[in-house]
């Protein structure tokens, strides 16, 4: 079965101004590289160019007053707020990011492949009615809903491995059992959005279907890859959904220049290798990859190259840290084994897998 990556030029025009950490060259980089090593001429590999996501796309989760408030921004060149400026051109790259998730999504539906890359995605602070930490749609919601609708779906896994709680996600499926979204971030005292604890566990019908497994700053390979195999490894294979989205790029990196967990290259290789290994398991390998955030430059296209790398199913990478790693501080290992002891107390009513 192929493999899907999404791409288009113009996701460069994502670019947030000098000085913002959010620079539209980081696509640039991450394919130059893919390019460099080979991986998109690969036999098996199929880049699938998107179209632009239609209004009608981004109604089915935003909030029409919210969209016409980005899109009169958007023409005033106003931003959003301090940290997310809109623009026709940011926008419209917007646009083109939630067209690949979608693309993503259509393609394995149509069975051109088995599972795929959508770069670029991710944009998970964003909310049904507000935007925020340079986030202005909501790319892997737009694709749920896309799926819902035209494939009938029911069940969908969404894992967010990046550095930050996706609020803007968490909120929008807080009360809705059909969408389990499980959350691997640092802990919410020390880094934006300051949401994401563990008692955070979804609302009304959803309650137990809202997993947030915050991580002590310098969790590095071991302790991270431990807490993503006895959470979201039993969930998946309890939930059994009928697609897997994973959405981060390289923010949990130990250079990146916003969060301060400890993972490695070779870490962001092994994270891919489990996701895909456990999508073969639960529901035929269906499975779309969004990295898409990371704000050291040098590192990014090192970790979303590990990222597409293990979804494209290669055996070992050749690419490797600008740096030594530091070592965990043994404190981290102790905290999160704790953490995940009160998180399966807690969810233990709604999932066998943890009786
Ligand atoms: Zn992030």
């Amino acid at each position: 079965m192929k493999v899907g990556i999404t791409y288009h030029e113009k996701f460069g025009q994502y670019d947030l101004g000098t000085g913002h950490p959010f620079r539209g060259d980081r696509f640039v980089n991450a394919v130059r590289l893919f390019e460099e090593q080979g991986l998109l001429n690969l036999p098996y590999v199929k880049v699938l160019k998107p179209r632009s996501a239609t209004k009608r796309d981004l109604l089915r989760v935003h909030d029409e007053d919210y969209l016409n408030l980005i899109f009169r921004l958007a023409v005033l060149r106003k931003p959003y707020d301090v940290e997310t400026p809109v623009s026709q051109e940011i926008l419209e790259a917007a646009r083109l990011v939630a067209g690949g998730a979608l693309e993503a999504g259509k393609g394995i539906y149509e069975g051109k492949v088995g599972r795929a890359v959508a770069l670029g995605c991710g944009f998970h602070h964003a909310g049904r009615d507000y935007g925020g930490g340079f986030c202005l749609l909501n790319d892997i919601a737009v694709l749920v809903e896309y799926l819902r609708e035209k494939y009938g779906l029911e069940r969908i896994l969404i894992l967010d491995y990046d550095v930050h709680f996706g609020n803007g996600t968490s909120d929008i499926y807080y009360s809705d059992p059909a969408v389990l979204f499980i959350s691997l971030h640092q802990d919410p005292r020390t880094i934006y959005p300051g949401k994401g604890f563990v008692d955070q566990i979804g609302e009304r019908a959803g309650e137990g279907y809202n997993v947030n497994v915050p991580l002590p700053p310098g969790t590095g390979n071991r302790t991270y890859l431990q807490a993503l195999s006895e959470m979201f490894v039993p969930l998946a294979e309890e939930f059994q959904p009928e697609i897997i989205l994973a959405n981060g790029g390289s923010d949990p990196h130990f250079a990146d220049m916003l969060g301060s967990l400890g993972l490695t290259v070779k870490g962001f290789f092994r994270l891919s290798q489990t996701i895909v290994k456990v999508a073969e398991k639960v529901c035929n390998g269906k499975l779309v990859l969004m990295p898409g955030s990371g704000y050291n430059p040098k590192v990014l296209p090192l970790c979303w190259f590990a990222l597409a790398a293990g979804v494209i199913g290669l055996e070992k990478i050749d690419v490797n840290d600008p740096q030594a790693p530091p070592v965990e501080p043994e404190l981290c290992r102790r905290v999160v084994r704790k953490t995940l002891a009160e998180l399966k107390g807690i969810l233990k009513k709604y999932w066998r897998c943890f009786r």
